[in-house]
């Protein structure tokens, strides 16, 4: 992979590797410009954006509506903090609510800002209606969660790496086993006051839930007076084929999380969701973002939203993600016993690798190498979340380059009785 960049491409490497904290180990791609499905590195060379900046990037990268808007929007004003009304928060509140079915938005910036929001909805909630002691509340979350990597946030994350060495962490949070109701059952108590939860596990390694699991969920959050929160910043806004992944289920949450999409590929946006009696617990000065909800995050958020119904993307991300499953299954076929699983839900894919053969990040790398952008998450499993627009015609260049580096990395990772034979048959 090294080999293969050029000095130009090192320089900046360098330098973020130099002055950079080291909290991050990238692909060594450096990207110059992007339009579309299509990013370009400094040395030209021409990639397939198959990562969509972990859903941030499903308009596309630098969609020509959204980048009007906000130019329009840059006209006028950008920030004025909340402080005062403008004339993009209210359209855009007014959209979300529309499209998503609930009464009331919190404008934030960044997903894990938006997780933190429902956390202190839940806590504030479960204190004024159900009457738990302040302190004491109970939130339930998955194990092999995402949520975001604020100190809260990471208190409960299953992964010894996020938490290790930042604590004290904080409490009030109990363990379920994903898809599975007699592990939340079990964690319950009379001071739970909500679920939290990813309506498909992401950075876990795309992990749908087991069928009927969240219809058990809705019904026994209900039963128990409960709040759902939903997660949806990486699986909602089109990303599944449905509008939100929760569709999939049957089910409707009582409150929900947005961010990535929502800030059409341009800006952080993000925003809590909820049902009008959960809304309320937030009056004047229980919380707050000096940027949240600004004029120029709003003006884009809109335009994101209006672009995502108004071309089609929704149902487009279903079919042009049953497209891509199934070519991806053939090389799963193909390069048997390399490729455990092909899975996901629209344009959202998790492909698993078997560690005997390769890690995700060696494929991750080769793909790379033949111009297309992927990203693994923990060692087995390459996750691809393109664009929603992206075409047939790129997804099949894309097939082509994985089952080229699937079958060498096969080849490579085969006992050495296997290259012997190959040998002979390439020269026979
Ligand atoms: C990315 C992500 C977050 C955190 O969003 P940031 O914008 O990175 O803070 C939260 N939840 C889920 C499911 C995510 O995928």
């Amino acid at each position: 992979m090294q080999a293969a960049n050029s000095r130009k491409s090192n320089d900046f490497i360098g330098k973020e590797a130099r002055y950079g904290a080291r909290n991050y180990q990238p692909v060594h791609v450096v990207v110059d410009h992007a339009k579309d499905c299509l990013v370009w590195d400094v040395e030209g060379r021409e990639y397939v954006d198959m990562m969509g900046a972990y859903s941030a990037v499903s308009h596309g990268h630098l969609h020509p509506r959204i980048v009007a808007a906000a130019e329009k929007q840059l006209g006028r004003v950008a920030v004025t903090s909340r402080a005062y009304y403008g004339t993009t928060l209210g359209p855009f509140l007014e959209k979300l609510c529309q499209l998503t079915g609930f009464a009331r938005a919190l404008p934030m910036n960044t997903g894990a800002e938006a997780v933190e929001t429902a956390i202190k909805c839940a806590r504030r909630w479960g204190h004024r209606t159900k009457g738990i002691a302040d302190g004491q509340q109970e939130i339930l979350v998955a194990r092999g969660n995402f949520h975001g990597r604020t100190s809260t946030i990471v208190s409960f994350s299953s992964e010894e790496s996020y938490r290790s060495g930042f604590g004290p962490l904080s409490g009030g949070f109990r363990h379920f086993d994903f898809g599975d109701m007699d592990s939340v059952r079990a964690a319950a108590g009379p001071n739970t006051c909500a679920v939290l939860v990813e309506t498909i596990q992401g950075e876990a390694g795309v992990v749908l839930p087991p069928e009927g699991f969240f219809a058990e969920l809705r019904k026994w959050c209900t039963a128990n007076d409960v709040m759902l929160i939903l997660d949806e910043v990486q699986a909602g806004l089109g990303r599944t084929g449905c509008w939100f992944a929760f569709e999939h289920e049957g089910i409707r949450p009582d409150a929900m999380i947005l961010g990535k999409a929502l800030g059409g590929g341009l800006l952080p946006v993000s925003a809590f969701l909820a049902r009008e009696d959960i809304m309320q617990v937030f009056e004047p000065n229980s919380h707050g973002s000096t940027f949240g909800g600004n004029a120029l995050a709003a003006a884009v958020g809109l335009e994101a939203l209006l672009v995502l119904e108004e071309e089609g993307l929704v149902t487009r991300s279903a079919a042009m993600g049953d497209y891509l499953i199934a070519r991806l299954r053939e090389v799963q076929a193909e390069a048997h016993p390399l490729i455990r699983d092909v899975r996901g839900r629209g344009l959202w894919v998790g492909v698993d690798i078997d560690p005997a053969h390769a890690t995700a990040r060696e494929l991750v790398e080769g793909l790379a190498e033949g111009g297309v952008l992927s990203k693994e998450t923990h060692d087995t499993v390459i996750r691809f979340a393109p664009p929603l627009t992206i075409t047939a015609e790129l997804i099949d260049r894309v097939v082509a380059v994985f089952r080229q580096v699937a079958l060498a990395r096969l080849d490579a990772s085969k006992p050495a009785a296997v290259p012997a034979q190959s040998l002979a048959a390439a020269t026979a």
